[in-house]
């Protein structure tokens, strides 16, 4: 992976400095909007690099913030190039989610899709409720795979301690 020498694209994207890819240390997911901040230096140094970035973690919504660490290398006369970015499409889904809550929990199925909505802004197509088994269809745009996907709707799940029968995801 080579670097980059222009600045970061503020859409969804990986990022990675120095080829590490930089993860979110709340919920270690790797996707982010990064916006370039504007610092105050002065005098910088000759060919020394004052970029900043505040990446906004696309899952949990915290904020990472890093510089540019791309140097100029004397030896090799060449310039190294720390940061990389890969900007990811927006696939569309289509969710099948099966889930049983017991019996008077109908504030979770609420609050369980209420997260859905706010963390994918998920569309409801239909919602239907078999005593304690709820058939859940969603659709949403998003950036993530779908294994990704998978996971962050089993951790919004398991956080609310819904118990998923079957999700199918197209
Ligand atoms: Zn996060």
């Amino acid at each position: 992976m080579s670097g980059m020498d222009e600045s970061l694209r503020p859409e969804k994207s990986r990022i990675t400095i120095f080829n590490e890819p930089i993860n979110c240390q709340f919920c270690s997911n790797d996707v982010f909007t990064p916006y370039e901040v504007i610092v105050n230096v002065e005098q910088p140094g000759i060919g020394v690099r004052h970029v900043r970035y505040v990446a906004i973690c696309q899952y949990c919504g915290k904020a990472k913030h890093f510089g540019d660490p791309s140097y100029y290398d004397v030896e090799k006369d060449n310039y190294i190039w720390a940061l990389n970015q890969s900007l990811l499409s927006i696939k569309k889904y289509k969710i099948k989610i099966i889930f049983f809550v017991g019996k008077r929990k109908q504030e979770k199925v609420t609050i369980f899709l209420n997260s859905l909505i706010q963390n994918f802004k998920a569309e409801v197509e239909n919602i239907k409720d078999y005593k304690g088994e709820v058939l859940l269809q969603i659709k949403f745009s998003n950036s993530n795979d779908k294994q990704a996907v998978r996971s962050m709707i089993m951790g919004c799940a398991r956080r609310l301690k819904i118990n998923v029968k079957e999700i199918t995801i197209k």
